[in-house]
């Protein structure tokens, strides 16, 4: 237990709690129980502040104006680029993009880079991957004839590292592989796999990190990888917020993404010329109080620490697998160890549903999530249609997973009869 109590002072749950308005309610009579991370964080109050303070004194539109407000919406937003490149130790602020969030990151450089590809060109993705990462992908192979080859996965919910690298070679363009996953828990060994990619071909490595950068610490150098998603909601940002780090060169050498105001340099009627990167792949009026609120939450996330939100999340993973792992009929899916994965945890239980255990645990003010979780190919591969799913968060305590102990053998019990 003396672990425990350490690792729980590392982070001061109660204050960061105080933080979170929302999370201090009933639902249906209940204290509510928020374990839905994995799908949206929630936001402290800082970071819904920064938004209003922006809207409440500096708002006008960004880059073109000359007043007073133009120039402080403009700092605000390109300080905002800045604190975010610092925050993933990207070399340069102008190596962030900023997105409506992961999906939109990849979108982009599915369609960018996609229009580098040829038939034959393959493309490196896993079963384990949201449906971002996969839909996007299948869409360029479908506009160029580039194939789709696919990382299978363990038993246990790793990546098969040895298959991974029969699958690099000469024909390797892309290599699209999540840093951790929102349907298994896996944390990825993502600076392993860029050796592999280095070593075998001259294909650009790309990271969907909407679950890795709310949880761990960051350093998109140290990664090894070209690109790097993320998404703001999912880290205590604003929802239709998010960016792509990406290495200057590779941003350079691409194509833009949309056209529009902002993004060219000159327009002529035949033709246009584009604007430096990032801008280049930022098309009409930003979302600049969403470049706000992301500053505000990196703000948020490095003065907690993301080392003691890690360390934080791996406690409870540990417990919750553990009093999990005791209801009878109950499978968790992902790496048996907690220090392979983060605070995701799939599971189900025999003879009931994903959906009904959610349910019952809806009465009862915890909120999980069952479904495929956008990533059809992991329940798929594991025979199965949904799984019930909890994930942890900073402001999650010892004694929600308790709770959640509590009800999931409750509602396995009586769905069992
Ligand atoms: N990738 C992963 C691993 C995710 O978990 C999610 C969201 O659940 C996404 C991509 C898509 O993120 P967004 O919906 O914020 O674009």
């Amino acid at each position: 237990m003396a672990n425990v109590a350490n690792a729980l002072l590392s982070l001061d749950v109660d204050a960061v709690r105080k933080d979170f308005p929302i999370l201090h309610q009933e639902v249906g009579g209940k204290p509510l129980i928020y374990l839905d991370n994995a799908a949206s964080s929630q936001k402290p109050r800082a970071v819904v502040e920064a938004i209003a303070n922006y809207y409440y004194r500096d708002h006008a539109n960004v880059h073109r104006g000359v007043h007073e407000l133009a120039r402080r919406a403009t700092e605000a937003y390109e300080g905002s680029r800045e604190r975010v490149a610092r925050w993933l130790n990207a070399a340069d602020a102008h190596e962030i993009v900023w997105t409506r969030g992961t999906s939109e990151a990849l979108n982009l450089l599915a369609f960018s880079l996609g229009q580098g590809l040829r038939e034959g060109d393959e493309v490196v993705v896993s079963e384990m991957e949201h449906h971002s990462n996969l839909v996007p992908w299948q869409m360029a192979a479908e506009r160029t004839g580039a194939r789709l080859r696919y990382v299978e996965l363990t038993a246990d919910g790793r990546l098969d590292l040895d298959q991974l690298a029969s699958l690099l070679g000469g024909r390797t363009r892309v290599v699209a592989l999540s840093h951790v996953s929102n349907a298994l828990g896996t944390i990825n060994p993502v600076e392993e796999i860029a050796g592999l990619v280095r070593e075998r071909t001259g294909a650009v490595l790309i990271l969907d990190g909407a679950q890795g950068a709310p949880h761990l610490k960051v350093d998109v150098q140290a990664l090894g990888c070209d690109a790097y998603a993320f998404s703001g909601h999912k880290m205590c940002g604003p929802t239709g917020m998010g960016g792509l780090w990406a290495r200057r060169s590779l941003l350079e050498s691409m194509p833009p993404y949309q056209g529009g105001g902002e993004m060219i340099a000159r327009v002529f009627k035949d033709h246009s010329t584009w604007a430096e990167v990032p801008h280049k792949f930022e098309a009409g009026t930003p979302n600049v109080a969403g470049a706000v609120g992301m500053a505000a939450a990196v703000d948020y996330l490095e003065a907690v620490g993301l080392d003691q939100i890690h360390d934080h999340e791996q406690l409870l993973t540990r417990r919750a697998m553990e009093l999990l792992g005791q209801v009878e009929g109950l499978t968790i899916l992902g790496p048996a160890d907690a220090r392979g994965r983060a605070g995701v945890i799939p599971f189900v239980v025999d003879g009931t549903t994903a959906q009904d255990i959610a349910t019952i645990l809806d009465s009862e003010g915890v909120a999980v999530r069952a479904g495929h979780h956008c990533a059809q190919l992991v329940v798929d591969r594991y025979g199965l249609t949904a799984t019930t799913r909890a994930s942890f968060y900073l402001y999650n305590t010892l004694e929600e997973v308790e709770r959640l102990g509590q009800v999931v053998d409750m509602a396995a019990r009586m769905l069992r009869g």
